[in-house]
């Protein structure tokens, strides 16, 4: 059954999750006007899936029972499937111009639908078929899961059983008959306190000495022991200021946390893998390749948004003729539409891994990544450029509405304001106002961290992708094209050895 936007946000209230922010703890989370858009932006996802004219995009039949499923909890059946997605995260983006957290979830279910495929054809386990029964529940209920990966890590020169504090991965601390006891923590963890459930997996390749950090298992998002600290970000105190206009997106956001589990049971029917080191690397590298497929959608989508901002703030100064404003404009939807190429790409190049579900070309989806850390840096710059300096020196909303007289004539405060920041005759300055902020927010202000830091490494961070590059790309194929083309046939002693 696909739930209304209204009845996500209902059951999120009878969680009992903990949350923690400014030193406080939260108990009214969903109506907390700074969580509060990260939740809008999630009831995003379940408002479109209701609405026929996306139900192609959005909806999927669940690969278990034949019903009509959200595609956030689909398992991939095809290259198809792989495309949609990347459909349905641009339309998300275009939609909300923040993050709307879902995908993650939606990434781990596919990364641990086949790694547990394979470990339980390796060791007899039964990982598949818990993963199985979860994520049927997952879908008949219409959940929001989210994906937890990114362990705090502590010195990075070191291993898990290395650390000083084991803690500093997700770790095994007791092994009962009936489940698991683990302790840890994940950081700038995305769509953790609006999740129904969590998913945890390890975050990096791991050896037999780290066995008891190699672990993979659902929990519920207010079991005992699991609480949230609350990420802040820039300019979210405005949130608390009752001037929508200063927000530039008052209505969506992203959230991220730290998520830390304290002495959390885990029966055996949630856990996914237990101390098989060995396919660690495995999920991670699938779980991010997916995940770096998502960003060449939902970045494009939000940046189809920026791109929109900065042509009507060129309309609103009256400068949209000028060559170069039209240039910028082609230049940035240039680069937003080679992200999309790129993610279009590794879907359609995907292929069925063991378990039958489909991966995207690792290659390809690593490149869309890697472009993604760039391209958006050099959208906002333009975007930046075309609006001009008052994005960042503009007074704020209560200047604009303030009675105060100030002026020799009797003109108040805002009259003040509404007259130096006029621009064209036919545009109200306040829609200049707005769409200013809107740019302030994109660019630099909440939702920022969306577009542009976690640009940089959500999903990896850039080094992270090029040591995929690498070991996809495939040189000693490329050596021999060359050779054979040339006429070489002598072997080095470089490549002897290699
Ligand atoms: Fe989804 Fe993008 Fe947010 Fe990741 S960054 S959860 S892909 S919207
Ligand atoms: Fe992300």
């Amino acid at each position: 059954m696909l739930m209304t936007p209204k009845e996500y946000i209902e059951s999120l209230r009878k969680l009992k999750t903990r949350v923690y922010m400014f030193g406080e703890k939260i108990d009214n989370w969903v109506d907390n006007p700074i969580i509060r858009p990260s939740i809008n932006s999630v009831a995003m996802t379940y408002a479109l899936a209701l609405d026929p004219k996306y139900e192609d995009t959005m909806t999927a039949t669940s690969m278990f029972t034949g019903d009509k499923i959200n595609r956030f909890t689909h398992i991939h059946q095809s290259a198809e499937d792989l495309v949609k997605k990347v459909k349905m995260q641009r339309l998300l983006g275009q939609k909300t111009a923040a993050c709307f957290q879902r995908c993650v979830g939606m990434d781990a279910f596919n990364a641990v639908y086949s790694t547990t495929y394979e470990i339980d054809a390796k060791y007899k386990t039964h990982y598949h078929e818990n993963f199985r029964k979860f994520l049927i529940m997952v879908q008949q209920h219409d959940l929001t899961v989210d994906g937890a990966m990114t362990d705090p890590k502590g010195d990075r020169s070191k291993a898990p059983h290395e650390q000083k504090d084991p803690d500093m991965f997700v770790h095994v601390v007791e092994r009962r008959p009936d489940g698991i006891v683990v302790c840890g923590a994940k950081a700038h963890q995305t769509g953790s306190i609006n999740s129904h459930w969590h998913i945890f997996m390890p975050t990096i390749a791991m050896k037999k000495e780290d066995a008891d950090w190699a672990l993979s298992f659902a929990c519920p998002t207010d079991a005992e022991g699991l609480y949230m600290i609350y990420g802040r970000q820039s300019c979210d105190t405005r949130k608390l200021e009752d001037c929508p206009i200063d927000l530039g997106n008052a209505k969506f956001g992203g959230q991220e946390a730290l998520v830390v589990l304290d002495h959390v049971f885990i029966p055996n029917e949630y856990i996914f893998m237990n101390g098989e080191y060995e396919f660690a690397g495995m999920l991670v590298e699938r779980f991010a390749g997916y995940h770096r497929q998502s960003y060449g959608g939902c970045k494009v989508g939000v940046g189809d948004v920026l791109i929109g901002a900065a042509a009507l703030a060129a309309e609103y100064n009256g400068v949209e003729k000028a060559s170069h404003i039209k240039d910028k404009l082609i230049e940035m939807t240039h680069l937003n539409e080679t992200l999309y190429s790129c993610g279009i790409a590794c879907s359609c190049e995907g292929c069925p891994t063991k378990a039958g579900n489909y991966q995207i070309d690792l290659l390809l989806a690593n490149v869309c990544k890697q472009n993604v850390t760039r391209f958006p840096y050099e959208i906002v710059r333009l975007a930046e450029d075309i609006a001009g300096g008052l994005m960042v020196t503009m007074p704020s909303e209560k200047d604009f509405h303030s009675d105060l007289p100030v002026a020799k004539d009797g003109s108040t405060i805002g009259e003040i304001c509404n007259k130096y920041f006029a621009a064209r005759d036919d545009i109200p300055t306040e829609d200049r106002e707005r769409i200013l902020r809107f740019l302030e927010n994109m660019c630099l202000g909440a939702a920022a961290v969306g577009y542009r830091t976690e640009s940089l490494h959500g999903a990896g961070s850039p080094q992270a992708q090029r040591i995929m590059i690498a070991r996809q790309g495939n040189i000693e194929a490329k050596k021999e094209m060359a050779k054979e083309i040339a006429g070489i046939t002598h072997i080095s002693d470089t490549e002897k050895k290699s």
